[in-house]
């Protein structure tokens, strides 16, 4: 208070008196409802109070009017915000009973005979002011719930939402650490955290793993299920140190924070001085907390349903590698396979829509494989099948359709460019899984070979029984006259020998056509002197053909040649070509073998070495004609009894089963030319392969 002399506080004091004297003043100051003080503005003294003021102050009259202003007001003057007046300030004063009250001030000053004496008219602004500050608290609480909100919308990733949360919290509640801790199995572990780096090695902070029931502040909220306030952490006995080194934490704030009933983790608020805590950041913090709550629910579930997502796109694509891991598989398959194969779709309406060939189809009807495949359609429905009018696929298809099964069929079928070939054609209709319709395949098979064969054989077999029956029938007279005559037995003898001789000749002859197509045969293969086994030969037949007038002549090279091949059917190809040349050259011919060295080129374009045998006759010669047809069995241009006709099919097997071949051609001034190749070493032929195509 500054000190006043007795004088003023005399001038004072009638100055006063003067204004009391006055009754508008004393019913303004005494009557009127607002609090009114006067003082003396430079001692700050109160001069006097009125009843409202002095209730307010909680002091009596007389005790206010000894009092200083100084001694009532706070050094701590809250902010003014009222508009910029001289005459109104904003004070915080201290009543009697040491409430803090916030109070405006409109001050006037008076004159009165030379004294300054200023008039204070109070009103308690404490109830307002404390509203719009709380108001003001709601509104950055409002705003930062709206901002994690916002977060938690636009970022499903957890750690972005969290640390959103984690700084907003400090935004309206000044603590200078923040962390989030998730629970799991009753333990903790620190997921997110703000603010620690200042004071730790955060790493090895948040590393930390606590049980959740070993630690009692964390224990306290999951039982009570509410946040916990600790304001002084080394006196309160709940506090139980993470770490030995905390001398930078001095109050604790925590929040559970929940999953609908559960308790799932805590947000941890750490002060590094001591913190006040209002009541309403309760309801804020737990906001907060329970954003936390939905973020991380959101997250996990987003999690959950990434991580199936990630499942069943693998699974996804796991059948699509699958899918065309088969569909090349039956691509594969489809296209090495021989027959043809065509595949259409069927509508409700029973109309075709083609939509696959294989290869081997295209090969068959000798069309490219991307052709128009409705144009296949007509040449597959030309197929000319006996007793059938109309076209013969769709009548397939709607057979296979109508009997749930497949119909077949078999005709004559053109390929594109017009030559024919017998065919079968097969239609089987193909269903879902449940059972609908979904198209029809159909393969057709060349069967041409199939049949050539089925007739050669039947052939064969009725030749053979023709050829045996021209000795059993000459058996069986002989054996009737001998019945009869029993006394000409010397006569009929020789011919029932001949016909025997004949029969166990061709039959032999049958059995080894028959092992050498069936390539049952083995060859007892052994280094040969090609020049030795022509002799052999030759010397062989020498009797009969001198006995015929023929000549012979063998032309063999000086130098040796060898042949590793199987003797004794080189000798029997021999056998049979110089028997031949002598049957069908008359008397007086001439039958000259010819040997040399020569190389073949096979298929493949290989160039093989080997040996060329030539057996020419000056004989009856072979029609160009029947010069394939001579090498079939029992095919004999003159029926001659003695000959089978197996000989010449005998020993083009035994030439292919060498590797070899063999052809006839005419011999320079009529008669025939045997020429058969056989390779230096025997090769086994190949499946269809007719030997080596071209000579040299
Ligand atoms: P065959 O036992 O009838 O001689 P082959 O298979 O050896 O049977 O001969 C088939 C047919 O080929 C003979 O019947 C004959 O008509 C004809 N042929 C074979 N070799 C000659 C040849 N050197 N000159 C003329 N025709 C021949």
């Amino acid at each position: 208070m500054e000190a006043s002399s007795e004088k003023d506080m005399s001038q004072i004091q009638s100055a006063y008196a003067a204004l009391c004297n006055n009754p508008v003043w004393r019913q303004m100051f005494e009557q009127n409802p607002a609090m009114q003080m006067l003082i003396e503005p430079v001692s700050r003294i109160v001069i006097d109070a009125n009843p409202p003021a002095c209730r307010f102050y909680g002091y009596k009259r007389e005790e206010m009017q000894s009092l200083s202003l100084d001694q009532i007001e706070l050094d701590e003057s809250p902010e003014d915000d009222s508009p910029t007046e001289s005459t109104l300030f904003i004070f915080r004063h201290r009543t009697r009973r040491g409430e803090q009250r916030d109070v405006k001030i409109n001050a006037s000053t008076y004159e009165i005979d030379g004294v300054s004496l200023t008039h204070l008219i109070l009103v308690d602004i404490t109830k307002r002011r404390r509203a719009e500050a709380a108001e003001q608290d709601q509104r950055a609480v409002t705003s930062a719930l709206a901002n994690t909100a916002a977060a938690l919308n636009s970022s499903l990733n957890l750690h972005d939402v969290l640390d959103r949360i984690l700084e907003q919290v400090q935004h309206i509640i000044d603590c200078d650490y923040v962390n989030i801790m998730l629970m799991e199995n009753d333990y903790v572990t620190v997921v997110r955290s703000r603010g620690y780096e200042k004071v730790t090695d955060v790493d090895e902070y948040v590393s930390v793993k606590l049980n959740v029931n070993a630690t009692p502040t964390l224990r306290w909220m999951v039982e009570n299920d509410r946040m916990l306030f600790i304001p002084e952490i080394s006196t309160d006995s709940r506090w139980s140190k993470l770490h030995t080194t905390e001398d930078w934490l001095t109050s604790y704030l925590g929040v559970p924070i929940r999953m609908g009933n559960q308790v799932i983790g805590f947000l941890n608020l750490d002060f590094a001085t001591r913190a006040k805590f209002l009541g309403y950041d309760e309801s804020a913090l737990q906001a907060f907390a329970d954003q936390a709550g939905v973020a991380i629910r959101n997250a996990r579930l987003f999690e959950r349903v990434r991580r199936q997502a990630l499942l069943l796109e693998q699974r996804v694509a796991d059948r699509t590698a699958e899918l065309d891991y088969e569909r090349r598989q039956l691509r594969a398959i489809l296209d090495s396979m021989t027959d043809g194969v065509f595949y259409s779709d069927v509508d409700p309406e029973g109309r075709l829509q083609p939509r696959y060939i294989n290869r081997a189809m295209a090969r068959l009807l000798g069309v490219e494989p991307a052709e128009d495949l409705s144009r296949l359609v007509a040449l597959l429905d030309a197929l000319n099948v006996e007793d059938l009018e109309g076209p013969a696929l769709q009548w397939s298809i709607h057979q296979a359709l109508e009997q749930q099964s497949f119909a077949s069929l078999q005709g004559l079928l053109n390929r594109d460019d017009g030559v024919g070939f017998e065919a079968t054609m097969t239609t089987t209709r193909v269903d879902s899984s449940t059972g609908e319709l979904l198209g029809a395949v159909t393969v057709v098979r060349d069967v041409s070979q199939e049949k050539a064969l089925e007739r050669q054989r039947s052939r064969f077999v009725a030749q053979a029984s023709h050829e045996l029956r021209t000795p059993l029938a000459n058996m069986k007279t002989r054996l009737y006259l001998l019945r009869r005559q029993p006394d000409r037995l010397e006569s009929h003898l020789p011919v029932l020998e001949k016909a025997t001789g004949h029969m166990w000749r061709l039959v032999e002859s049958l059995l080894d056509i028959s092992r050498l197509e069936r390539h049952a045969v083995q060859l007892e293969l052994s280094d040969i002197s090609v020049q030795e086994t022509v002799s052999f030969v030759t010397e062989e037949h020498q009797p009969v053909i001198e006995e015929r007038k023929q000549t012979l002549r063998v032309e063999m090279p000086g130098e040796p040649l060898r042949l590793i091949a199987d003797a004794d059917r080189v000798t029997q190809v021999l056998n049979n070509l110089i028997a031949n040349a002598s049957a069908y050259t008359p008397e007086g011919g001439s039958i000259t073998v010819h040997v040399e060295g020569c190389a073949a080129v096979d298929s493949a374009g290989n160039v093989l070495p080997g040996i060329r045998f030539d057996v020419i006759d000056t004989g009856t010669g072979i029609p160009e004609d029947q010069r394939e047809a001579i090498f079939q069995p029992f095919y004999r241009i003159v029926n001659n009894n003695d000959g089978s006709g197996l000989g010449l099919s005998i020993t083009r097997e035994i030439v292919r089963l060498h590797g070899g071949s063999i052809r006839v051609d005419a011999a320079p001034g009529g008669g025939s030319c045997f020429t058969f190749w056989l390779p230096l070493k025997a090769a086994a032929p190949e499946a269809d392969d007719s030997g080596s195509d071209t000579l040299r």
